[in-house]
């Protein structure tokens, strides 16, 4: 029989509207293969988020937050509530781990605990389904590596090899993070050319994953072999 892994609280509460007494469902452990819509609902960002069942007035609560994900390269996410201090942060963390532990029974394994992906909550609903070690400061460079490729070249023709060479990697909804993240970055430090080269580049991903690699960069190139792209970045 399938277990639950997930685990709701029921913190008794006080609707800030009506002063209704209720008790809301709010998990502190998802497993991200039972739950897909509590998945979502972190992805909405409104995980801790409860509706009054008097009067509707919607309340969001402080609780920490375990992602579990068997299977994945990274399994275990832990996202700490926000205004948490260092000592509250570790405390909450090893209950969740002692509660995913106990929810796993014989399917626990002690690397888990020793294995986990800390996210600010503000940056959970971006990574909380994707391989957060293939981003900046991950512990798995390929992604950059094969970045580097596609966007430190001369020519379209280059970066198309690159696609081709590394297409799991540079169409991966990580890829899109990266550059997103880059173009915010340079937008912030005015950085005007780079932005205009990091979003032409982000298109071309995006029309490789929609259109295919060919006809993506058949509007790019100019048949020489070795068409210059219009912005390098330097
Ligand atoms: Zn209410």
């Amino acid at each position: 029989m399938a277990r639950n892994v997930s685990l709701p609280q029921y913190p008794p509460t006080r609707c800030v509207g009506c002063g209704a007494p209720y008790a809301p469902e709010l998990h502190v452990v998802v497993d991200a293969t039972e739950r897909p819509d509590l998945v979502q609902r972190i992805k909405d960002d409104i995980l801790h988020c409860a509706i009054c069942p008097h009067c509707g007035v919607i309340m969001s609560f402080g609780m920490p937050l375990l992602v579990y994900r068997p299977g994945e390269p990274v399994p275990v996410l832990y996202s700490p509530v926000p205004i948490a201090n260092p000592q509250q942060r570790d405390m909450h963390a090893e209950m969740l781990l002692a509660a995913l532990s106990r929810q796993l029974g014989p399917d626990w394994d002690d690397r888990l605990a020793n294995d986990v992906y800390v996210v600010e909550r503000d940056r959970l609903p971006e990574v909380v389904d994707v391989n957060p070690d293939l981003l900046a400061g991950g512990r798995d460079p390929s992604l950059r590596h094969a970045m580097d490729l596609f966007l430190h070249c001369s020519s379209w023709e280059q970066a198309r090899a690159a696609v081709e060479a590394h297409r799991d990697l540079l169409l991966s909804r990580e890829a899109e993070i990266v550059l997103r993240r880059g173009i915010d970055r340079t937008h912030d430090n005015g950085l005007d050319d780079a932005v205009a080269t990091l979003t032409d580049h982000l298109a071309v991903l995006r029309e490789c994953r929609e259109r295919g690699v060919a006809a993506a960069f058949a509007g790019r190139v100019d048949g020489s072999g070795c068409t210059p792209k219009a912005w390098r970045v330097g």
